[in-house]
């Protein structure tokens, strides 16, 4: 059998992307056989229960992401709520943002907080967003109920000292097509720390486009600004096999393995 690829993490329903049901074709004949497709806000999460409803290899996540909290309606905890119902799902994209320009802290804690009970409470796996609030974020997760399936922590580019404290309390690492760029020296040291049973692979396509020569799908968007093809995760996997010295199609079974651990009850 062919090898089979698991995206931990992407957003298809951005609208940066064109027509999805072509970006799906391409991707399942390259091996992708499941994505996660995160809704960041909520004019986001019709759109992702579109694609679960459309296409079999989509697992819905709703979530409310800090870049768009300010947009946020009074209703949005029940929306949220109700979106999770109709449809398996996971929770997220959720996080913590100290590193974008003017982006308000204030807020994100109590909005995190929110949702990783609710996905708790539900048993539902959790995908996380965080940049430079990595200290805070330990601190919350281990004062918090957490899902008893585990978290994602997605684009992990924290330090490698906190993989062993993070996977301690239930953290699924994911590495992003992105991080193969020369320059991420640190990320990919941080990822040799993460224990292989916690490891998952992601394209956060459209976002984090991986090197030139590694991107067989080039795609661009309307304005003519390439973005990343869901179709890249095949050669992310290449990639990471080759990091840990392991042949290809024996690195993907343990990364389904770890997939179906984390999201696999969700569907
Ligand atoms: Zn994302």
């Amino acid at each position: 059998m062919s090898v089979q690829f698991y995206d931990a993490h992407n957003h298809l329903q951005d609208d940066r992307f064109g027509d999805q049901s072509r970006l799906v074709e391409v991707a399942a004949r390259e091996g992708v056989a499941r994505m996660v497709v995160n809704g960041a806000c909520e004019e986001d999460w019709p759109l992702v229960r579109e694609s679960a409803r459309r296409f079999p290899q989509v697992l819905a996540s709703f979530g409310y992401h800090p870049w768009y909290l300010h947009e946020r309606t009074p209703d949005w905890q029940l929306v949220l709520i109700e979106f999770l119902k109709s449809v398996p799902s996971a929770v997220g994209e959720i996080g913590l943002d100290r590193w974008k320009n003017d982006l308000p802290y204030e807020g994100q804690e109590e909005a995190f907080i929110w949702q990783l009970r609710l996905a708790a409470e539900r048993e539902l796996p959790v995908s996380i967003h965080c940049l430079q609030a990595w200290g805070r974020l330990h601190e919350l997760l281990r004062e918090n109920p957490r899902p008893a399936c585990g978290f994602l922590l997605h684009s992990y580019g924290g330090p490698r000292e906190m993989v062993a404290p993070l996977a301690a309390l239930g953290a699924y690492f994911s590495f992003p097509g992105y991080f193969m760029h020369a320059r991420k020296v640190r990320q990919r040291e941080a990822f040799a720390a993460v224990p292989m049973d916690r490891l998952l692979v992601e394209t956060d396509a459209p976002d984090q486009l991986l090197p030139e020569e590694a991107n067989r799908f080039p795609l661009r968007d309307a304005s003519g600004r390439s973005i990343n093809h869901p179709a890249n995760l095949a050669a992310v996997y290449a990639f990471m096999a080759k990091e840990h010295a392991i042949p290809l199609p024996e690195f993907a079974n343990r990364i389904g393995e770890n997939f179906q651990r984390l999201f696999g009850r969700q569907s």
